[in-house]
Parts: C-alpha cells; structure tokens; sequence
C-alpha cells in the first residue's frame, strides 16, 4: 500500500517502525494525517529528514474542491472533490439541529444501474480507497470550519461493492486519534449485495444499515433495480432478518416514491408483511427528478406513510435538503462531465 492515510495505526507504526522509527512516531503522524495537512512539512514535531522521506515513498494526496455549491435555502453545501488522478466524486454536508452530518461517495461512479439514479448512468470508474473516502470527511469539516457529528455512506458508489475499503474506511474514521467518529453516527446504505450485508453481519458494528428497497416486490424491483435480478428481494429480506438477528440493530429501509411504479397501497401492504418481527424504520424519499429519467416523483407520500402506519410500522417522510443545488446523489458530477463533454466538443 503506497498510501499512508489508508493505513490503520498498527500499519502505519509498522511502515514507519521498518524506516527506522521508534513506535510513537506512528501515532504522530496518524494524527497529523487525519488533521488533514496540505504538505508533511506541517508535521511540526516530526523530524525534517523523515519529513523528505515520507513524501519521498509516500506522495500525499489531497482532495481539491473544484466546485462547491450553497443551499439558500438551507445552508447545505455540495462539494465535487477533484481526486490525485483527476477523477471527481461528490460529499454533501447537511446541517441538522442535532449536528452535522456529512454523505460521502464510495466508488468513482457506480455500476449497480438503478434506473433513477444519476450516479450510475457512466457506470463505475473505479473504487475509492479508504483515504478518499475518509478525505471527504476532513476536507468537509476544514473547509466548513465545523465539526461534523455524523457520517452516510449514501454519495456516488455502492458501498458493498467496494467493502474492504469501507471497512478500514470505519475503522480509520472511528479511531480515537483520529477524527473518532462513533459508530452509531453512521450510516451505510447498500441497494442489497447479499453477501456484503452478510459480511457486515459478521463484523457487528453498531452503524446503523440503509436497504435501499424501493420495491417489496421481485416485479417491480426487477424492473428499477437491475441488481434484484442477482440478489431477490425475498433473499433480500432474509438477509436483513439475520442481520438483525446478529447485530440486534434496527434497520432503515429507504423508498424513493416513484409516480404509478411502487406506490401502491398493496406494496406498502407487502411491505409490513416482509418487515414483521424485525424493528424497522422506513423512509420515504420524495423521488429527486433526474433529467435522464422518464421516472415521476409519486404524489401518493402522505397516503403511503399512512398505509404503513396503519400496519404498525414506523414511517417518515424525509426532508430534502438542498434542492436548489443537485444536491441528490451524482447530479453535480454528471453536470461537471457533461460540461467537460461538451468543452471538447467544441473544441
Ligand atoms: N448505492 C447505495 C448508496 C447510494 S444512493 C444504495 O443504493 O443504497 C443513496 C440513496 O439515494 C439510495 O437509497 C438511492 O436509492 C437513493 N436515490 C438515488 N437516486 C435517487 C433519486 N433520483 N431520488 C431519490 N432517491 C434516490
């Protein structure tokens, strides 16, 4: 690994132990690293000669915000990060009475395929490492000057997708001498990679795991999320079940109403079936319009909310944040591409 920032702390004193160093130094530089410094030569209590050496093996990388928008309306801020290979990726930071939270992008692209979301339309470029997606989080908080209290892995990319990342990702952010982010302040959403769900299962965080379910029904999931086809939404169920058997934490269920597609008071009757015995919490998403899609945000939301609140269950429609900004997943770097297309074009 030639990245320093994605090492854990015992890699990192083992890296530096094998330069020579003594094992405090790890910490240091662990440290310096997660304060988010420009250049090693900020390391004021590292010597200068291990300074040159480290930026010698180990170029340090730093995100660049090439674009940055403001809500008016509510203050959120979008950010498209500009990656050491010139790739772009996308953070949101919401402010929230009860702190900050910021959403970060896992993969350059995505290639799961939903057929209403913008993150995926030029599929997946590449995964992310562990440091980019924890850049995000500094880089976020440096440029706001205000801490951030909560983490969801809901930007661009498939978490599960790329979960060796996001695990070391989890460990990094959540790390005392780091930015010690807890574990129950964060969120992964996944479009439901089986076995990802499974091995997150195993690892028994205390995050809190999103199912971006969207359709209770093989049909229509089939038909809005191609990954259905792979990974059935009774199989999908089952999974979430022994996740909650296994880690006994409540799991969010996401459901972007979409106009005459799944919402339907029958799917949200299907939906309190498939949910029974498990403590669930569904959130209902107002369909963002994406310009590359024939799909409608549904007008049933108040309906549909009822419907499941009349089986028991516990649903909320969720607040959108930043319209005014292509605040919603991927739509600032699709912008950015096409904009860059079209400069070559005329060119
Ligand atoms: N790949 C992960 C996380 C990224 S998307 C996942 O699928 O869960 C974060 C959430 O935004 C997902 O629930 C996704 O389905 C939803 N989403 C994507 N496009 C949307 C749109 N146009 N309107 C509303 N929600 C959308």
């Amino acid at each position: 690994m030639n990245e320093l920032k994605s090492m854990t702390l015992p890699e990192l004193t083992e890296s530096l132990w094998a330069m020579g160093e003594p094992a405090f130094r790890g910490k240091q530089v662990f440290t310096w690293l997660h304060k988010g410094i420009q250049s090693y030569d900020e390391m004021g209590n590292v010597p200068k000669g291990l300074r040159e050496k480290l930026a010698e093996a180990y170029p340090l990388a730093v995100p660049k915000a090439v674009r940055k928008q403001v809500s008016r309306l509510d203050g959120t801020v979008k950010y498209l990060w500009e990656l050491a290979d010139g790739n772009c990726v996308e953070s949101v930071l919401m402010r929230y009475r009860h702190g900050n939270t910021v959403c970060v992008s896992t993969q350059v692209g995505c290639r799961m395929g939903c057929a209403f979301c913008a993150s995926t339309i030029a599929g997946k470029v590449r995964d992310l490492t562990p440091a980019e997606i924890l850049d995000q989080v500094i880089f976020t908080q440096l440029d706001s000057g205000e801490a951030v209290s909560n983490i969801v892995l809901m930007g661009i990319g498939e978490p599960l997708d790329n979960l060796d990342a996001v695990l070391r990702f989890l460990e990094l952010v959540n790390h005392p001498e780091g930015l010690n982010i807890g574990m129950r302040h964060i969120s992964l959403s996944t479009c439901g990679l089986i076995p990802g769900i499974r091995r997150l299962g195993e690892a028994e965080l205390q995050l809190t795991l999103s199912v971006s379910l969207h359709a209770p029904d093989s049909e229509t999931r089939s038909k809005i999320m191609p990954v259905n086809r792979a990974y059935d939404v009774e199989e999908l169920f089952d999974a979430c079940h022994s996740y909650f058997q296994k880690t006994g934490r409540r799991i969010s269920f996401e459901y972007a109403m979409i106009n005459g597609v799944n919402d339907h008071d029958w799917q949200a009757d299907l939906i309190a079936q498939k949910l029974r015995g498990m403590p669930s919490h569904v959130n209902l998403i107002p369909l963002n319009n994406v310009a590359e899609s024939p799909l409608k945000p549904s007008k049933r939301l108040a309906a549909f909310q009822k419907r499941l609140e009349s089986h028991g269950l516990t649903a909320t429609v969720r607040r959108s944040l930043g319209g005014d900004i292509d605040a919603s997943c991927g739509q600032l770097r699709r912008k950015a591409l096409e904009e860059a297309q079209k400069g070559e074009d005329s060119q």
